[in-house]
């Protein structure tokens, strides 16, 4: 096979990327290449911009992980995608031989690998990956919406690990990117949503999405939850807010027998009230990115608009202003979801 050439935004540290012509990777024994349409911008692609994961990714790095595109061309040996197909790829590459990976645990294997941290990701026109890391999708699903679906299988993932019942009273703290895809998925399964957020920004787009919000620097959340639920509580509760006073109303807001589902990513050690834990039986649950059922869950919720993928997308931009985009979102923290269209052709 002829090597193509293709674009490639590649991070250099400094707050800084540089889109080059390269040669698109052919797909070894196992890999597909893929046809990139469009990549979203994440909160891990913001850190990385922010020169936070520096020893991680180095300086000469593709990110980007929030994808969908088509099968451009497959490997010895791949059977599960014909060319042409569409896909999203599962960015999760585990070693196979861990402890976690041979009790079935794969999504969090010891040794996981990353792909767009630590491999070259899909702000690049085409991207070759493992095959088992693929997911086929609708052919009538939009390409946009369908870059949505990595984020949504994280929300898929949380819902599914608070075992979520139709008629349930759900509070998610946290009203950012994925607070209100954990909203709108849990929403989707028959839960009761109350999204607790401070920006007044996002306040708006949670309003707009059809949720009850409070913000907790104006009302006393837990009396408003209480109000609610006949003063029962919230039956399950995600923290996302990654902050010390969303950990605070995780459990005061939280019914007896409550299940609170950790989905931040807290880098401090925050006080929690684990006396609450004792009294009124509560769960805590920690959640970490995807197992395969969920991508299947978030290709289905987004394919029959449980999420309203045309609210959360605020930005588009081709791929020769990814500089600008992340600029723009790094003024912006307020926006919910830019996606790079990275290909012409999609
Ligand atoms: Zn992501
Ligand atoms: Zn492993």
């Amino acid at each position: 096979m002829t090597a193509q050439t293709i674009s490639a935004a590649y991070y250099r540290g400094n707050k800084s990327f540089a889109v080059e012509e390269t040669a698109a990777t052919a797909p070894g024994p196992g890999e597909a290449s893929i046809r990139i349409a469009y990549c979203g911008i994440c909160g891990t692609d913001m850190h990385v911009y922010h020169g936070n994961m520096d020893a991680r990714v180095g300086l000469n790095r593709v990110i980007g992980h929030e994808m969908s595109g088509v099968v451009e061309a497959i490997g010895e040996g791949v059977d599960s995608v014909q060319p042409g197909q569409k896909v999203v790829v599962r960015p999760l590459d585990h070693c196979g031989e861990c402890p976690a990976c041979k009790r079935g645990h794969k999504h969090i294997c010891q040794n996981l690998k990353f792909l767009g941290l630590d491999t070259d990701g899909a702000m690049q026109e085409i991207w070759t990956v493992p095959a088992h890391t693929l997911h086929r999708l609708p052919d009538d699903l939009r390409m946009d919406h369908a870059a949505l679906i990595e984020p949504v299988a994280v929300a898929c993932h949380d819902v599914r690990l608070s075992d979520l019942q139709p008629g349930e009273d759900v509070v998610v703290i946290g009203g950012g990117p994925i607070g209100v895809l954990v909203a709108m998925v849990a929403r989707d399964a028959g839960g009761n949503v109350v999204i607790s957020e401070v920006n007044p920004n996002r306040l708006a787009i949670a309003a707009k999405l059809g949720f009850e919000t409070v913000n907790p620097t104006e009302t006393d959340l837990a009396a408003a939850i209480n109000d609610h639920t006949g003063d029962k509580g919230a039956d399950v509760v995600f923290e996302v807010s990654g902050t010390q006073p969303g950990v605070d109303a995780m459990t005061t807001v939280a019914a007896t027998k409550a299940r609170i589902v950790m989905v931040a990513i807290h880098a401090t050690k925050p006080q929690i009230d684990l006396f609450q834990f004792f009294w009124r039986e509560l769960q805590l649950i920690g959640a970490r990115v995807y197992e395969p059922e969920d991508y299947e869950k978030a290709i289905a919720v987004v394919t029959s608009g449980g999420v309203d993928a045309d609210v959360v997308i605020t930005d588009v931009s081709p791929l020769s202003d990814i500089q600008a985009a992340f600029e723009a979102l790094d003024r912006s923290p307020t926006a919910m979801k830019s996606l790079i269209k990275v290909g012409s052709r999609a």
